[in-house]
């Protein structure tokens, strides 16, 4: 990604979390939200927001299951600086649900105008998609590290399960 790019899509990171912030919903910080599969959703990311996010995560085991964040540890998310859009958009609170669904498609409205114009191509795919691909050592792999907390651990923007 070059840096014009990762400079677009960090816009739009920004941008939508000055939308999501306008409204402030309510998080209980109960991780739900980043497992998967118990909680029935899945979590589409671009490739930009893929590469922001590998470019820094802690180290994680591979293969990745489709059930959940390898990120999330003990409730917490430990790639929250990093995290893709839907990370950052999403809560559980019933009041916010419409605003969610507009900040999203304004979002990825953004992030596919970003491909066309840099003529990047747009590939979205589910999270542990691009988790799962092989992957350059990082400066911040170290086998045997993953169970060592990192120290910028914060609450997940999360709330209570709807019902259904
Ligand atoms: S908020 Fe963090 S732990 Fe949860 S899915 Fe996103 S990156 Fe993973």
């Amino acid at each position: 990604m070059t840096d014009d790019v990762r400079k677009d899509v960090l816009a739009v990171y920004a941008t939508a979390d000055a939308a999501v912030g306008a409204v402030a919903p309510r998080c209980d910080a109960s991780g739900r939200c980043c497992r998967f599969t118990e909680y029935e959703h899945t979590l589409f990311i671009s490739a930009f927001e893929a590469e922001i996010l590998l470019d820094n995560a802690p180290f994680y085991e591979q293969p990745v299951s489709r059930d959940g964040c390898p990120f999330q540890i003990e409730g917490l998310c430990t790639a929250r600086d990093t995290r893709p859009l839907g990370c950052r958009i999403y809560f559980c609170d019933a009041n916010y649900q419409a605003r969610m669904a507009e900040i999203t498609e304004e979002s990825l409205a953004k992030l596919k105008q970003i491909a066309d114009a840099h003529g990047t191509g747009w590939h979205y795919a589910p999270l542990h998609h691009f988790l799962d691909a092989p992957r350059a050592a990082r400066p911040n792999d170290h086998v045997g590290d993953s169970m060592t907390p990192p120290a910028t651990r914060v609450p997940l923007p999360v709330v209570h399960h709807s019902g259904g």
